[in-house]
Order: structure tokens, then sequence, then C-alpha cells
């Protein structure tokens, strides 16, 4: 009964912060997995109970195993290149804590609570297995993200076996791990290594039933669940992708494909820069959906979100190569033409104006319009800002003179 309520706590504890993760930022979920991994070394080593089937630590059973699912969890619901940060964090940090703990041994203590002295020694049997323990959990990380992915192409949906088959598998592989330097360190009998494998396998349904019933009432989308090679998805977790890969894949707007509005400021520059060198001209247009909020109203923002997607997708076929679309704001787009003057950029927006009317329905059918800003070198200023601030003011005017309309110098 203990170790349910310790597992209960723990799974409800954790996967609560990993979903306010947008509110309190992921560093605290973070934070709490790592903080909680000194305590559970220290209970595998040497805090055992009797169960019928054998002896058990919760360090493990409890904490352990529902570390290594969080991670999985915290993969499954943002990507590897966030997932390897913790992992790579506790790798990090514990390797540390050893390092550390080798200088502080050659200090000579002194007992200010009378009759307390400083115990370092269980760091020296700690320290080791923690680095055991730590380097295991870097490929007990791996391991069951890959294994994950891998699961994905046979059944796709059942996310709770995929995490069952995951914990299965990696905990056997880890306890076999663990047990070995237990052994070594402590001598640990064999009755160990079975009643620690037991916990673990009752350890891994209990988590993945909680995870899958926590995906299936936060209604997860399994679209996540990505089609990309094993070996990509490794060379994330393990820090070798591209250079060029991961400026690719991030910096864009996840629902609509967009370049995201961090990457505006860098590459508004970097199309100034390279537009002056070459004496040519650039436009910007600002593109704003027209009523969007009762669009949402209407018929929720699930629908607003495809619209967005849809009107995105019908801005991109109008525009060349060498052109960029960014999501500015919420729905409000802006495009950056290089090489593009005043005259085509007027005759380009208003492209994108009738492929949106004509292309861009409501669910009931009705056309979704949007207003048009348009601004162009060197009449409107040298500078990213002042082309964004003119098309703005246009905007504003495209809004105030019915909507639906490009509106320019
Ligand atoms: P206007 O013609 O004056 O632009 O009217 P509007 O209703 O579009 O006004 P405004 O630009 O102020 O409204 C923006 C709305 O867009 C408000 C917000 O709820 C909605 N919105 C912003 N981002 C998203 C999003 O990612 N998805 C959905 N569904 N709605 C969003
Ligand atoms: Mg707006
Ligand atoms: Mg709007």
């Amino acid at each position: 009964m203990l170790l349910l309520a310790e597992a209960l706590v723990y799974v409800a504890s954790m996967i609560g912060l990993l979903h306010l993760r947008s509110r309190l930022g992921l560093g605290v979920f973070v934070a709490a997995l790592g903080v909680m991994h000194f305590i559970e070394t220290y209970l595998a080593a040497v805090f055992y109970v009797q169960l019928p089937f054998g002896v058990i630590s919760p360090g493990s059973a409890v904490f352990f195993s529902g570390k290594l699912m969080m991670i999985l969890l915290l993969y499954v619901k943002e990507d590897a290149a966030t997932v390897r940060q913790p992992i790579y964090g506790l790798l990090a940090g514990n390797f540390l804590t050893v390092a550390l703990s080798l200088l502080l041994r050659r200090h000579e203590t002194v007992s200010i609570v009378p009759g307390r002295f400083a115990d370092i020694a269980f760091i020296d049997e700690m320290g080791w297995l923690m680095v055991w323990g730590t380097t295991l959990l870097y490929f007990d990380s791996l391991i069951i993200i890959l294994l994950y992915e891998k699961l994905g192409r046979w059944f796709r949906r059942f996310v709770t076996i995929r995490f069952l088959i995951c914990g299965v598998v990696v905990l056997t592989f880890d306890q076999l791990g663990f047990y070995a330097a237990l052994r070594f360190v402590n001598g640990a009998p064999a009755e160990v290594f079975w009643g620690g494998w037991m916990a673990k396998m009752l350890a891994a349904p209990f988590y993945a039933i909680a995870i899958g019933f926590y995906l299936n009432a936060s209604r997860h989308t399994f679209l996540a669940i990505s089609n990309r090679p094993l070996g990509d998805i490794f060379n994330d977790l393990t820090f070798r992708e591209r250079y060029e890969d991961l400026l690719s894949r991030s910096g864009h707007d996840t629902l609509t494909g967009a370049l995201d509005r961090g990457r505006f400021e860098a590459e508004g520059q970097r199309i100034m820069r390279d537009a002056v060198a070459q004496s040519a001209p650039v436009s910007l247009m600002i593109i704003d959906v027209d009523r969007f909020k009762s669009v949402n109203d209407r018929f929720g923002h699930m629908e607003g979100d495809r619209v967005l997607q849809k009107l995105a997708e019908t801005v991109k076929t109008k525009l060349q190569p060498e052109d960029r679309l960014f999501r500015y704001g919420g729905e409000e787009f802006v495009v950056l033409c290089p090489g593009l003057p005043y005259a085509g950029v007027q005759s380009r927006a208003e492209d994108i104006r009738i492929a949106v009317s004509d292309g861009v329905k409501t669910p009931n059918g009705y056309p979704v319009t949007a207003s048009i800003g348009v601004s162009s070198t060197l009449a409107d200023g040298a500078g990213i800002q002042e082309l964004l601030a003119q098309a703005d003011i246009r905007l504003y005017a495209a809004k105030n003179t019915g909507r639906n309309r490009v509106v320019g110098r």
C-alpha cells in the first residue's frame, strides 16, 4: 500500500509539473526530476523492504522506474532536442557530484553540533554507484525513446502498450546492469535482483497505465509521433544532428510551418544587409485575417487553427523561393520579399488576397478574407523596423476601409 501511495504521489506530481510546463516553464519539471535522483540512488543502495516475492527498494521501484517513464513522457510531449537536456544534465550533475566529493574528502572537518560528525564515506560508495547508475540511465533513456519510436511503427495508437513494453524491456536491462554494480559494491544477494526486477515489472504497468490515462485525457494527438528515421532521432538525442537541420527545424511555428517570430529579427537583418550589398530592393507585407475572432467564437479554436493552417498553405503557393513567410503573431503573418520592388509587392499581395478569399473557408463555406499592408525600400525606409511600421499603418488603413484589401503607398 505504501509503495502504491508513493508511486501515485510521484506520478501525479510529476505529470502535473509537466502538464503545467507552458505556464511554469519546463525548468520546474526538470529540476524536480534531477533533485530526486540523489535520494533515489541512496535508497536503491541501502533502503530495502520485504515483500512476499522478495526484497525491493522504493528507490528503484518507484523513483527510478518513474523517472525513466517521465523522460519518455517528456520526449512524447516535446521532442528529442528537449529531452536530451535532462538526460545530459543528469549525467553531468552526477559526475560532478562524484568529482567534487573527491575534493571534499580532503577537508579536515570540525563538529559544530556535539556528537555529530560529517560522514562522507557513504558518498564513496554511493558515488561510484551514482556514476554507474547514471551511465546506465543515459543508455536506458536513449534505448527507451528509440524503442518507443520503433514500436510506433507497429501499434501507433496504443500508447499505453508502447509505454508498457518500453518499461518492461528497459527496466529489465537496467536491473541487470544495476544489480551487477550492487553485487560488486555491496555484495547484494541474488534475491535483491529478483525482488527488484519484480518490483520494476509491477511499476512498469502502473506507470504505463497512469501515463496512458493522462495522454488520453489531455487529448494528446499522436500526430506528433514522427516518421523520422531512428538514426535521425538518435543523432538528435546525442547532439549529433547537423547544425543546419537544427536551424531548419527549430524556428518554425508548429501550427503553420511558417518561420516563427524569433527568426524574423535575424532573417530580416540578413535580408536587408544582402539587399544593401546588391543595391536590390526589399518589400514586406503584413497579412492579418479579417474578423478572425468570430471564426474562433463561432466554430471553436480548433477550427480557427485549421483556418490558419490553410491560410499559411495558401499564402505559400503565391510566394517565390526567395520569399520568407513568418508567423508574426496569432493570426498575423509577415512576408519578406528580397529583390522585389514596390510595384511587384503590390501585385503579389493582391494575388495572395484573392487566393485566400477563394481558397480559405469557414466550416459552413463562407470565405475567410485577409487584409494586407505593404511597404518597400527605399521609399518607406531602409531598415526592417521602418518597413514593418509602414506596412502596419497601411494594414490598419485596410481594416478601416472595409477589410479584404491591399493597401500600399
Ligand atoms: P480584425 O479584422 O480587426 O483583424 O478582426 P480580428 O477578429 O481578426 O481581430 P484580432 O486581430 O484582434 O483578433 C485576433 C484573434 O486571433 C484573437 C485570438 O483569439 C485569435 N488567435 C490568435 N492566435 C490564435 C491561434 O493560434 N489559434 C486560434 N484559433 N486563434 C488565435
Ligand atoms: Mg490581429
Ligand atoms: Mg485579425
